[in-house]
């Protein structure tokens, strides 16, 4: 009973000219899960599954680069010519739907943006509220880790049938990472910064984000099996990245790519 995972998206912080933010695809016995679902992944994501076929969404943080495709998906799925489609939970951190609702909203200084009918997203989804632990989502078991990113960010480990995938989401340095991806057989992590030629890290801001080097060195002290790097600002260049991230982990080591699969048996 394999997992599959797909990346949709990949770019860090805003889409690129060949690929959506944030947005992969966890599939296992035929249950379907998002994680995350950026600028550029609605359409994307079409490539790989039926519109319809997503039977849940896991938020890591309300950044638009992670969530704000779940605005226009809520319109796809209430407003479909046959009628309404089932509502499917999404989970995220505390005030996902309101964030996401007054991002919907046709008068965003209305008091309950949720209150314009043309408008209510929790016609479309079910929120629910993410916090520290583990939960079962279908097939899946999740364990939510706070990442140290600065507002509310889970990074998620999923397991099934003896395999893991961590995904670290929007992080800075933190010991939390390497909990959450302790012997993970892929740890897909964030490198959005590469560090300055020939300099450290350290003029890089605090608390934030990753270099490739600091994902690479998160994977090593974890035991992870496999690194996937992702996160990756258009404005980087991906083999300075790639190159920096392999003086600090010994394993298989490769950069997401929009399409890019692979399988957890
Ligand atoms: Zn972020």
């Amino acid at each position: 009973m394999p997992v599959r995972i797909t990346i949709v998206g990949c770019s860090g912080s805003f889409p690129g000219p060949d690929g959506p933010a944030s947005c992969y695809l966890v599939e296992a016995e035929g249950f379907r899960m998002l994680m995350d679902m950026g600028s550029g992944g609605l359409g994307a994501v079409q490539h790989y599954t039926g519109l319809y076929d997503i039977d849940a969404i896991c938020l890591s943080h309300l950044h638009a680069d992670h969530c704000l495709d779940v605005c226009g998906y809520s319109v796809a799925r209430t407003f479909h010519p046959d009628g309404p489609k089932p509502r499917i939970p999404v989970y995220g951190p505390a005030q996902t739907g309101v964030r996401l609702g007054r991002a919907l909203a046709a008068d965003p200084a209305a008091d309950d943006p949720g209150a314009d009918t043309t408008d209510r997203i929790t016609e479309a989804f079910d929120f629910v509220t993410v916090t520290a632990g583990t939960i079962e989502i279908g097939p899946l078991r999740m364990t939510a880790e706070r990442m140290n990113h600065p507002v509310e960010t889970y990074g998620y480990r999923l397991e099934h049938a003896g395999r893991s995938l961590a995904y670290s989401a929007d992080t800075g340095q933190t010991e939390a990472l390497v909990r959450l991806a302790r012997d993970a057989d892929v740890l897909l992590c964030e490198a959005s910064f590469v560090e300055p030629g020939g300099g450290s890290a350290t003029a890089l801001p605090q608390n934030l984000h990753l270099t490739a080097r600091q994902a690479a060195e998160h994977a090593t002290r974890a035991g992870a099996g496999q690194l996937v790097l992702t996160h990756l600002v258009p404005w980087n260049d991906r083999d300075q990245s790639l190159d920096q991230a392999g003086r600090a982990f010994g394993g298989p080591l490769s950069l997401a790519t929009p399409g890019l699969g692979f399988v957890l048996d």
